[in-house]
């Protein structure tokens, strides 16, 4: 039974947006890109939970990077190192996978940022960022659950 209702959510998968599975954008625990790692934004990052933040600039709908949790590990809250300093070290190549609202559920990486082209208002149509999405997201939408976090 359980084969089948895979079968079922893999077959789905082609009818469902990127918005249905989505976390959206007010909702993402998402860091300040000049953010300085002292104790109590290190506190607040590992309370989160979240294993990846994007990182924004000004609006939080300006992402500019994503923050892996893996690369605080050697940062000393005491020391008040910059966010800016841990990404220019670590310098991981910061493809942010920019997914657009309709299209299929695929993506190069496990994580997304979802953005849609918003021609709604007088002005010249711009990218709007909605939220983002990871493969737990679209797992879930194969095996008809919900992932409970280890
Ligand atoms: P993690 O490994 O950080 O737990 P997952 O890829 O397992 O993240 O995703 C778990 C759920 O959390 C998904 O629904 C995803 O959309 C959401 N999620 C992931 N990162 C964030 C974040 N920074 N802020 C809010 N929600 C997030």
């Amino acid at each position: 039974k359980e084969e089948m209702n895979m079968i079922q959510g893999a077959l789905e998968l082609r009818t469902k947006t990127v918005e249905g599975v989505m976390t959206p954008l007010g909702n993402c625990f998402m860091i300040q890109a000049d953010a300085v790692l002292d104790f109590n934004t290190m506190s607040e990052i590992m309370e989160s939970g979240y294993t990846r933040i994007p990182v924004y600039d000004d609006e939080r709908s300006n992402i500019v990077d994503i923050l892996y949790v893996k690369d605080l590990a050697f940062v000393d809250p005491d020391d008040s190192t910059t966010l800016k300093t841990i990404t220019k070290f670590y310098n991981h190549p910061t493809f942010i996978d920019f997914t657009r609202k309709q299209t299929n559920l695929q993506c190069k990486s496990h994580l997304a940022i979802v953005q849609k082209v918003n021609d709604e208002g007088e002005g010249d149509p711009f990218y709007e960022v909605l939220g983002l999405v990871t493969l737990e997201d679209v797992i879930e939408e194969i095996i008809k659950s919900e992932i409970l976090d280890e």
